[in-house]
């Protein structure tokens, strides 16, 4: 199917905003705008006070806005007009912030300097600086770009979390699985971190990644980040190593096992976590063609090979007490590419500056090596399925819509068929979204969702049938 086939039930275009609206967005706006001009480069004379403010104004101003425009309607999914929105649609505005975005992550990867960040043993300035007060608070130490960063992510979490809460109000799975996204980003990727960081030393580095699972961090099993974990870290170190390995071989298969890779991708991950809450308006932009999700499936699982061979090289070295692989130095022909190809360029650059032009999950579809790790496990050996009770299916395509993996559910409801897919994250929107009631997310007797319900959607050589 083309990829705007789906929008079948023609919706108005929404009639302008009203005046609670308009102050939501002035209120956010003066946040923003506190931002933009200590980017600038104007130092306030009370950082932390002007923190707070443009933190609050943000927050308050985006729920007021979420509250009035979803609270004075009907419960239900509304997404009218989000095809004709410029905003939305890949037009001038979806480009120019795709424009905007991706370029601040460059700045924040490769030039942090242009974001305020110190150089040469000077005070932080611009930016950086304005959230010096809140990280002296939490680690007596001055904000890195990265403290910076992380504090406005959880802000857009937790704010956007909420418009996403009132959007979807009407259904339980979408508030309980948005709440524990919002507890888990300021929780588990910010506070908890954050905190521990103020009482680690440089031979504690390790003690702040508390979600520390590999192929997730990349770098687990590398010399500085074992050496750190292992010769420096006593107890704890050991602690940290024994649990990272744990999470990976046992944990992480387990649960995928019997609920699908959703507990992570769409229930606890940080960048799932933006992708469902500020990336929610551009979901429906991931293309449904058949030769992209074949794309997709080269892409993710070609990662997942660089990621192997670049931490067998690690290993190797590590173990060998050798700094080439191959021939080939370590650092400088795995671990240095992979970490900027993919480390950055992709995950970060890409993966989130690219949401208005490819959609919310470009990163979760096509590159994350942990995404693609529980999706093989989710394929062939989980008890994970979408039922579909093709009878009442209308062929509306919402489902395949607001499909953010790019999955043609509609494809598999017109036949009955289970959905089976390892990219799937279990979101839930195509469910949430679908008039008739057509889709259940499920976890039951795995043979029944594999063997009777084979993936046969589109061309004879894509067929994955292993029944
Ligand atoms: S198939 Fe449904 S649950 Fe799975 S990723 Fe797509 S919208 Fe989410
Ligand atoms: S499954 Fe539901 S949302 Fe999808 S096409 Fe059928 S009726 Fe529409």
């Amino acid at each position: 199917m083309k990829d705007q086939d789906s929008l079948s039930i023609a919706q108005p275009h929404p009639k302008g905003i009203d005046f609670i609206q308009k102050l939501g967005l002035v209120i956010s706006a003066i946040g923003i705008l506190i931002l933009l001009v200590a980017w600038g480069g104007y130092t306030f004379q009370q950082n932390g006070l002007f923190l707070s403010l443009s933190l609050g104004t943000i927050f308050l101003g985006t729920v007021i806005y979420a509250a009035r425009t979803y609270l004075t309607q009907p419960a239900g999914i509304h997404n009218n007009g989000i095809w004709q929105k410029s905003f939305t649609n890949r037009g001038m505005w979806g480009w120019l912030v795709g424009i905007v975005l991706t370029g601040f992550y460059v700045l924040l990867y490769w030039y942090p300097q242009y974001l305020g960040l110190a150089q040469n043993g000077e005070q932080n300035k611009g930016l950086v600086a304005l959230f010096d007060p809140l990280s002296q608070f939490f680690k007596g130490q001055p904000a890195s770009q990265w403290f910076m960063y992380g504090t406005i992510y959880t802000l857009l979490i937790c704010s956007l979390g909420i418009k996403f809460m009132l959007k979807y109000r009407d259904n339980r799975y979408q508030a309980i699985r948005t709440l524990v996204v919002i507890v888990s980003q300021l929780f588990l990727a910010y506070l908890i971190p954050e905190i521990l960081e103020g009482f680690s030393d440089s031979n504690h580095y390790f003690a702040k990644d508390i979600k520390n699972v590999w192929p997730l961090n990349y770098y687990f099993f590398q010399d500085w980040h074992l050496n750190n974990m292992l010769e420096h870290g006593g107890n704890l170190g050991m602690f940290y190593f024994v649990v990272g390995l744990f999470l990976f071989l046992v944990f992480t298969p387990i649960i995928t096992y019997y609920v699908g890779k959703r507990w992570y991708c769409s229930w606890v991950c940080g960048c799932g976590g933006l992708a469902e809450t500020a990336g929610d308006p551009y979901r429906h932009l991931s293309s449904k063609k058949i030769s992209v999700w074949k794309l997709e499936r080269w892409m993710i699982h070609g990662v997942m090979v660089l990621v192997f061979l670049m931490t067998f090289a690690s290993l190797y070295g590590y173990f060998t007490n050798s700094v080439t692989f191959l021939g080939l130095e370590i650092y400088a022909y795995f671990q240095r590419p992979y970490g900027f190809l993919i480390g950055a360029a992709f995950s970060g650059v890409v993966g989130v500056g690219f949401y208005p032009l490819l959609g919310n999950r470009v990163w979760c579809r096509f590159g994350c090596p942990m995404a693609g790790y529980m999706g093989i496990i989710q394929r062939f050996k989980s008890r994970f399925r979408i039922t579909t009770n093709g009878g009442q299916c209308i062929s509306c395509g919402n489902c395949s819509t607001y499909c953010e993996m790019g999955i043609d559910v509609r494809a598999y409801a017109q036949k009955g068929q289970n959905i089976v897919r390892a990219s799937c994250v279990g979101c839930g929107v195509c469910s949430a979204v679908c008039p008739r009631g057509v889709l259940k997310l499920e976890n039951g007797p795995e043979e029944v969702r594999v063997k009777d319900n084979p993936i046969l959607i589109g061309k004879e050589e894509i067929k994955m049938d292993v029944g």
